[in-house]
């Protein structure tokens, strides 16, 4: 399965990271409502998200597909990877940390559990 990591802005300068699923039709096509993130039982689809806007109640104005492109340079993960808000990660987490300081509060003590590891 492929997931895709969302980063959104809104107008009022919020930051929220989403990690989504992705799931092509039998055909490999991605429609509006393949890529989806469950919220225990709840399925909820990237394209609503994007816009339904912020919780603040503006809406976004940035949304960016955050994804790595290569690890080759081997560069060392720091807190700016984490912290991204641009498409490409080019540092040794190969993706895994990038934007996730911006992922919502209820998901973060999982990731500081993976901070510990690496
Ligand atoms: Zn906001
Ligand atoms: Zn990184």
């Amino acid at each position: 399965m492929q997931t895709i990591r969302i980063y959104y802005q809104c107008k009022a300068g919020h930051r929220l990271t989403q990690d989504y699923e992705v799931h092509p039709d039998a055909n490999n096509k991605i429609g509006f409502d393949d890529i989806f993130r469950m919220e225990g039982e709840q399925k909820i689809r990237q394209y609503d998200e994007g816009r339904q806007g912020c919780q603040c109640g503006e809406r976004f104005v940035k949304v960016r597909h955050l994804k790595a492109t290569s690890n080759s340079n081997n560069r060392k993960c720091t807190a700016s990877c984490k912290n991204a808000q641009s498409e490409e990660c080019d540092c040794s987490c190969n993706g895994a940390n990038h934007g996730i300081a911006h992922k919502p509060a209820q998901q973060q003590p999982q990731l500081l559990a993976e901070e510990v590891q690496g």
